[in-house]
């Protein structure tokens, strides 16, 4: 039997790497174990980019976590000297004349003081003339949100986790055994690992390791992003583009930022996928219909090559809020996950609500209980 920790986490995507930050910050020991290594390619935390919005429309506990991410994201990339991790391109909600949730957005944002700009369908126009508007549709700029490079973000997380003393493992954790205090967790090489306390934090692997708890209420979908060729085209590059939204029409995309291409992704949920087994090819009726979208959005990029694809898959609830509560059947197992496709950008508010929730037994939030988690989906978290 080796040594002890205070705490365990498993899985080192966005959310786990944020809670063994917080937990080392409270003096704590830990230990992160990950089947994959942190942020792989095959996690959801895993991509190249992921943009931190505050606009929620009604739903303002994320508008106030995101408002509490972005310094701790932008803190931490200067205080390990690559402030390049975060780029601040503004991001631009499309809406359609009648979008309630943007209009709902406005009130929030102002709420809440987040600097914001509403733009008119003619002032949209003027200042994007790249971008096709509608009659009657108009814009809402959040100039100081932007985009995260995911991957090599929680990379450079965990490897300042381990500067401030936690430990790395990789290794498989089997499902947590016994009732009411979990004494160790195994890995499939048979290893028992003892801690205080234990944290699974497994993404869209967590209906799987916790069957009894979240079998059939975490739903991985397969999701495709596509990177186009813009020539070096500035009017699809920032400052002169920021990221953009169109829920209406279920797209997001990124400008092209080092030459990367610019991203088009589609938010609508794919198929069921298998994080462990499923290819990761891009499928040309995706790829068709995102061209649709830019002839209708972007026309001068209809027609422009891709460059490159990813295909990556959310973890989603059944309707897109949170699961961070305890185990039902231990008193020092804690769960961190659902982020549903826009939880990247939360993860210091999630790692410092799970922390300050396991250490000072803060109040919970009960949009985040596992006994409102469904097994049936009905998205109402974008
Ligand atoms: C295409 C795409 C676009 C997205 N865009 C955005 C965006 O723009 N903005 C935003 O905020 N969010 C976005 N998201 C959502 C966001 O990326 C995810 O919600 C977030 O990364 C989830 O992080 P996680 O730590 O919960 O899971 P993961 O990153 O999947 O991490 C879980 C980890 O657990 C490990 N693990 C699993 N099982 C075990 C086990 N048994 N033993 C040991 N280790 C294990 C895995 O290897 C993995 O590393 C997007 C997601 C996708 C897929």
């Amino acid at each position: 039997m080796g040594k002890t920790y205070d705490t365990v986490v498993v899985g080192a995507g966005v959310f786990g790497a944020w809670t063994a930050w917080h937990l080392l910050r409270a003096g704590q020991r830990v230990l992160l174990v990950d089947k994959y290594g942190p942020a792989s390619a095959r996690a959801s935390s895993g991509g190249e980019t992921r943009v931190i919005r505050m606009a929620y429309g009604p739903d303002e506990i994320y508008t106030r976590m995101a408002q509490q991410s972005l310094p701790a994201w932008t803190d931490f990339f200067a205080r390990i000297g690559n402030p390049a991790l975060f780029r601040q391109t503004g991001v631009l909600w499309l809406a359609a004349a009648d979008d309630a949730a943007a209009a709902q957005s406005v009130a929030v944002l102002t709420r809440n003081g987040i600097r914001h700009e509403v733009l008119d369908h003619d002032m949209l126009l003027r200042r994007y003339p790249q971008i096709a508007v509608p009659p009657g549709g108009w814009g809402l700029l959040e100039p100081e949100s932007g985009g995260l490079f995911a991957r090599r973000a929680v990379q450079a997380l965990v490897e300042d986790n381990l500067r401030a003393g936690a430990e790395l493992r990789i290794a498989a954790v089997e499902a947590p055994v016994g009732d009411t205090h979990l004494a160790d967790i195994r890995t499939d090489s048979g290893e028992a690992i003892r801690a205080d306390r234990f944290v699974f934090a497994c993404g869209p692997w967590l209906g799987s390791v916790l069957p009894d708890v979240l079998g059939g209420r975490i739903f991985p979908t397969r999701q495709e992003v596509f990177y186009f060729g813009t020539a070096g085209d500035r009017r699809f590059c920032p400052p002169d583009l920021p990221i953009w939204l169109d829920f209406g029409l279920g797209y997001y995309g990124i400008p092209d930022i080092d030459g990367r291409g610019f991203k088009v992704a589609r938010d609508a949920h794919g198929e069921a996928f298998d994080p462990d087994t499923l290819e990761r090819l891009p499928t040309p009726m995706r790829i068709a219909h995102a061209r649709e979208f830019l002839a209708r959005r972007f026309p001068t990029l209809a027609e422009a090559p891709l460059l490159s694809s990813e295909v990556c898959q959310y973890e989603n609830t059944w309707n897109g809020d949170f699961v961070i509560d305890r185990h039902p059947a231990f008193d020092n197992v804690w769960i961190a996950g659902g982020g549903s496709g826009h939880g990247f950008k939360h993860g210091p508010a999630v790692g410092a609500y799970l922390v300050a929730r396991m250490l000072q037994d803060a109040p919970a939030e009960p949009r985040f209980s596992i006994a409102t988690k469904h097994g049936v989906q009905q998205r109402a978290v974008h």
